[in-house]
């Protein structure tokens, strides 16, 4: 029997209407003759307004409690759909992620996930049940309850996909696939039919937040193929899957935003061995995760700025690390820029041709964006510029690489 992971996100949950429509699509695809486990995530803005009431109750809720808190939204939908199922005549039962055995690390808020037990999922389905499981938390080996990150009822999703060899993982949301940008932002974005999932995933940890990056690295690892697709109509949306050998001719697939970001910098530090080192571990003990980190040297190599990005909510807690790090140790000053963005562009062809670079940077100074910390990897060049500018960069470099164009050419770079 064929087995299908279908996981519904927020925007297609908003209220009972879609509730029972994306009902339907599990009974649909169990009256096809499939087995269905669907991940459901917290109905539309639940997460956000959780989030937003603890921070009434205290600026620095225990991240312990925060988890506590949070996957009660889960939890509210996978009850709600379950009962649609159920008066739709249907068998269905909801799972929370401890009662189905989904076990994580202890990092709370942001956890990995580190095994699956099956027993329960298989029993639940060869009762016949449409089995709900509430995506974006686990429970640790002490028995606490984590969640996954934000966005990561598709981790959820893909993982369960992996482990039950499932034959497709289908991400239905609302929008209907992956677009070369963020349609909300670049009106011109064009939808993919397929994408790699190397290129999946640098696009998704580059700010695409239509699917959440660990879902690709599961689908990557177990060969998971996973179909992005629109909750309100039935067309077929992206293919997330192993590469071809034609996708490495476009140079670039796509442009990205990262909102949200601070940068900050400590100025004047010793550039002697274990300097970074010390700053870096401290920082990492409050799991604060940081990117793009730059360090220059001036004064003939005695001193340096070392710098870095993070998101903006941690920039209360960053700067306190650091000035306190500062005040310590003697270091000069700490500046910290609230209001920055990163835009990206991201292709495999970059691995081939030539000037992308080069191109992104003409393009953002022919339009005035002033950039401040330049980042590359592969696959990948990312530019932090002010937050006023990121809209614009992306709609300029969309242009400029011809992404709204059908094929984009070889030759663009
Ligand atoms: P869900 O609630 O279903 O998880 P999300 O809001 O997390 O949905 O993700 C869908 C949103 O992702 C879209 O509404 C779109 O604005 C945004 N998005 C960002 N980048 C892209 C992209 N490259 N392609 C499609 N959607 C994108
Ligand atoms: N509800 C969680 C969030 O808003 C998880 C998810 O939607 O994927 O981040
Ligand atoms: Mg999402």
């Amino acid at each position: 029997m064929s087995l299908v992971v279908q996981k519904f996100g927020g925007t297609s949950l908003g209220d009972a209407q879609k509730i029972h429509r994306a009902a339907r699509r599990a009974i649909q695809a169990r009256l096809d003759g499939a087995d269905v486990v669907m991940v459901v995530s917290a109905m539309g803005g639940t997460t956000d307004k959780l989030i937003d009431l603890a921070r009434e109750v205290t600026p620095r809720p225990p991240r312990r409690e925060l988890d506590m808190l949070l996957t009660t939204g889960e939890q509210v939908s996978i009850a709600l759909m379950a009962m649609a199922i159920d008066t739709a005549g249907h068998r269905a039962i909801s799972l929370t992620g401890g009662q189905l055995g989904l076990v994580t690390d202890s990092v709370h808020t942001q956890a990995r996930i580190q095994r699956i037990s099956k027993d329960r999922l298989a029993r639940e389905l060869s009762a016949g049940n449409i089995v709900i499981v509430a995506g974006f938390q686990g429970i640790d080996e002490r028995g606490e309850i984590t969640t996954l990150g934000r966005g990561a009822s598709d981790t959820t999703a893909a993982a369960l996909a992996a482990v039950l060899d499932a034959d497709v993982c289908e991400i239905y949301t609302d929008v209907d696939g992956v677009y070369t940008s963020d349609p909300r932002i670049v009106p011109q974005a064009r939808k993919l039919s397929r994408i790699g999932y190397d290129e999946m995933l640098e696009l998704a940890g580059a700010g695409a937040k239509v699917m959440h990056s660990r879902a690709i690295e599961f689908g990557k690892k177990y060969n998971v193929p996973i179909h992005v697709r629109s909750s309100l109509i039935d067309l077929p949306g992206t293919m997330i899957m192993a590469e071809t050998p034609g996708m490495e001719d476009v140079v670039v697939r796509g442009v990205t935003l990262q909102g949200n970001l601070a940068t900050v910098v400590m100025i004047g530090v010793p550039n002697t061995p274990g300097t970074a080192s010390s700053i870096f571990a401290e920082v990492a003990r409050h799991n604060i995760v940081v990117d793009d980190i730059v360090q220059n040297i001036y004064d003939h190599g005695r001193i340096a700025n070392i710098g870095f990005s993070t998101q903006e909510h941690e920039v209360e807690r960053v700067r306190e690390i650091c000035e306190a790090m500062a005040r310590e140790r003697g270091f000069g000053k700490v500046e910290v820029d609230e209001n920055v963005c990163k835009v990206s562009v991201v292709g495999i062809g970059m691995r081939s041709h030539a000037g992308v670079a080069s191109k992104v940077f003409s393009v953002l100074a022919e339009a005035r964006i002033n950039i401040h910390t330049i980042s590359t990897s592969e696959i990948v060049i990312g530019c932090i510029v002010n937050a006023e500018d990121g809209h614009r960069a992306m709609q300029h470099l969309h242009e400029a690489f011809g992404l709204d164009q059908e094929d984009p050419p070889a030759s663009s770079g």
